[in-house]
């Protein structure tokens, strides 16, 4: 007799974070639907959420599942079958031995906003407290350090001060590099309702492509890539000419206004129209309903994040926001969109190779002290981990010998694959965790460890909006997988052991211990969720952070007191400069390339590239260029051409798209090696669209500029 029952969860693709009931008769899961009582989708779901069922088919699971440990004996081997305690027992000796004679920073750590918070805060722990490394970083460096940077310089502290409910009170929405109809659908949806509901709301989009959301904007303004600081400048310039500033909330709440004064003097109008590439007259208007509107709302992505100057442009926007006084009311804010589904969780437990738990600093020796008080060890490293691409630099130059990679797809996500397939390919060791075993990643992998993924998990996740949902697993774990918590912990024992350590770092029997510890690091913080144990989260659903003890609810919105996380309590403001993008086109690399999102498709397809509907939309990848380079070339619809960088080339059909100016192309992220062919420009087959893109970053977040390069285009 069949068990049907319906269980909470959230939605595992994008950072809206969608509540879902998910069906299943105990053995399979067999339905999803919205969960109407979850307040930050109210029972939506986008066409990803809606077939996360068909991803969890038997037959597929059984395909594309990692479902045993696996390891080889030299890199000309096939990975054969082993055990687990086999294989955990080798990895911690040659962690051990690897440690004791190249040092703590012979190894690293690269994991995924897609972990669950518990998986990130044993992780971190691992690396900090027990190997003694900061080199853990995550794949959210590709994604939100410029975020993160941003806030902390102007804010003060990581922490998105806006909620989804603002929507509802917005005057202006300024989107800006998203196109949220497509990567945060169910935020969409909320918008389109709020825009329905509200006639005085208008929505400003500025974006190098006329995406969706751009056609529906009120004001479309196409700037060119990498030209945000200077629209921000610019619009501030024009709010201090015109006075839509607000010079008492800048006396009594914020500092260094003078100094970015004088700097944005120089961004007059003519200046930034003819730096943006679009018209004066637009500019102005946005300036004004900016400006001028009781509350303003700004919503970003990789647009900003992913550049080379990716905090600059974070800042640029809050010091907008901050100087017109659109903050810390309803309707107002900087209000960064995560792109994964548990970044801001990552973030939260300081699980990148800058940040310690708590939205602490590694370089603040008190906050290094309060950590290793917390989890019983000396001290935690001072020395900045190496980040992203860092690490990957480092492990090609033979600095880390053994590199261990969870739930994430470098082999297809990271800029310039020529540099990241060299690097693993140099690793002495590389250790892949992973639910699929068909990501490029695992063809470089000396040992797999098969983790549990979506719908076999229990733990908790953070979106967009700084809340919190706890889950439980609907189905039991398969074959010989194991939980990402599970097998940290596994490992850490033993490395214990080898280490000489007799009690152990790591007591936890379950997701909630590790929980309540990762409530105490956080006692007395900007993001104090001391109040929010497991119970709570069961019994009053979701909940925003901060909700410290004692809290009968979280915070929606936050510096509604025009007080800031700050040493004196002030917001400060960051005298931004424009500066052009990493690599500019010339005569033989002439178009600006962007690369992005497509409706309907998760990250590197490892889960949404198994079911056939979600190809409805785009079938294939495709460069899109606009119709005036494709007749100066003599190029017609699906003919195919030769995209090529200065790193590597692919060979592509062309979509005509009069999304796109004259001058640019555009390539969705996420097409792997199935399904385009290329190489690199040494001649070995590297492949998707990181063939192409660039290892330069922001020099604050390190986040790497995915968002441009400058290639070539020709006939194939
Ligand atoms: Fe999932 Fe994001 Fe779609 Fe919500 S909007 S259902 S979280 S992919």
């Amino acid at each position: 007799m069949s068990d049907l029952r319906e269980t909470k969860a959230t939605c595992c693709y994008c950072g809206v974070g969608c509540g879902v009931i998910v069906q299943s008769d105990g053995e399979k899961i067999t339905g999803v639907r919205g969960d109407p009582d979850h307040p930050s989708n109210f029972g939506r779901l986008c066409t990803k959420g809606s077939t996360l069922h068909l991803t969890a088919s038997p037959v597929l699971q059984q395909q594309a599942r990692a479902l045993y440990p696996e390891m080889r004996v030299s890199r000309d081997a096939p990975r054969e079958r082993v055990s687990w305690d086999g294989t955990l027992d080798f990895i911690a000796k040659k962690f051990a031995d690897t440690i004791r004679e190249h040092g703590p920073d012979s190894v690293g750590f690269y994991i995924s906003g897609q972990l669950l918070t518990e998986d990130y805060y044993v992780f971190n722990k691992l690396s900090k407290g027990l190997a003694g490394t900061n080199n853990i970083d995550t794949n959210s460096r590709l994604c939100m350090s410029s975020a993160v940077a941003g806030y902390k310089q102007t804010l003060g502290a990581d922490a998105p001060p806006a909620c989804y409910e603002d929507f509802d009170h917005a005057e202006v929405i300024f989107i800006v590099g998203s196109n949220t109809a497509y990567a945060h659908p169910i935020i969409y949806r909320r918008i389109e309702e709020a825009r329905k509901n509200n006639r005085v709301l208008k929505m400003i989009v500025a974006d190098p492509r006329r995406t969706d959301t751009a056609r529906d904007a009120d004001l479309y303004l196409p700037i060119l890539p990498g030209t945000d600081v200077a629209l921000f400048n610019g619009m501030l310039h024009i709010c201090l000419w015109e006075g839509w500033i607000d010079d008492d909330y800048i006396r009594a709440h914020t500092e260094g206004f003078d100094e970015l004064k004088r700097t944005v003097r120089e961004y007059t109008p003519e200046f930034v129209a003819e730096t943006c590439g679009i018209g004066k007259d637009d500019l102005l208007k946005a300036a004004r309903w900016f400006g001028e509107s009781k509350a303003s709302l700004s919503l970003y992505c990789q647009g900003l994040n992913q550049s080379s100057s990716g905090t600059a442009k974070n800042a640029a926007l809050i010091n907008l926001h901050l100087a017109t006084h659109q903050i810390g009311k309803p309707g107002a804010g900087p209000f960064s969109l995560t792109g994964q589904p548990n970044a801001m969780g990552g973030r939260e437990v300081g699980g990148l190779a800058n940040l310690l738990s708590a939205h602490r600093d590694m370089a603040n020796a008190e906050h290094r002290a309060e950590i290793a008080r917390l989890w019983g060890v000396d001290d935690v490293p001072a020395k900045p981990g190496k980040t992203a691409v860092e690490m990957f630099e480092a492990v090609r130059a033979g600095e880390i010998k053994v590199l261990w990679i969870a739930c994430t797809n470098p082999a297809q996500s990271l800029p310039d694959q020529r540099l990241v397939r060299e690097a693993l390919e140099k690793a002495e060791l590389v250790i892949v965790q992973e639910a699929y075993k068909t990501t490029a990643t695992v063809d470089y992998a000396d040992v797999l460890l098969p983790a549990t993924t979506w719908g076999e998990k229990e733990g908790t996740v953070t979106n967009s909006e700084r809340r919190i949902t706890r889950f439980k697993p609907v189905l039991p774990k398969p074959a010989e997988t194991r939980h990402d918590w599970e097998i940290v912990i596994d490992f850490a024992r033993r490395l214990e052991a080898l280490m000489g350590r007799d009690k152990t770092l790591f007591p936890y029997t379950n997701p909630e211990e590790i929980w309540n510890e990762h409530r105490e690091s956080t006692r007395g913080r900007d993001l104090d969720i001391t109040g929010l144990s497991y119970r709570i989260l069961e019994e009053q659903g979701p909940q925003q952070w901060p909700f410290p003890e004692g809290a009968s609810e979280g915070k929606k919105r936050l510096y509604e007191d025009g007080v800031f996380p700050t040493a004196n309590g002030k917001a400060k403001f960051v005298n931004t400069v424009y500066r052009p993008v990493a690599e500019p086109v010339d005569a033989r690399y002439p178009f600006r390339l962007t690369t992005g999102r497509q409706r309907d498709q998760w990250h590197g397809m490892s889960r949404t590239g198994t079911v056939a509907q979600l190809f409805s939309h785009a079938s294939e990848p495709a460069v899109m260029m606009s119709k005036i380079d494709m007749d100066r070339r003599m190029i017609a619809a699906g003919d195919l051409v030769h995209v090529t960088s200065k790193r590597g080339s692919q060979i592509l059909p062309v979509a005509a798209s009069d999304d796109i100016r004259a001058g640019q192309a555009f390539i969705g992220m996420h097409w792997g090696e199935e399904y385009v062919s290329g190489r690199g420009s040494d001649g070995k087959g590297t492949f998707g669209v990181n063939a192409l893109t660039l290892p330069a970053f922001c020099p604050s977040s390190k986040q790497p500029e995915l968002k441009h390069a400058a290639v070539k285009i020709l006939k194939a």
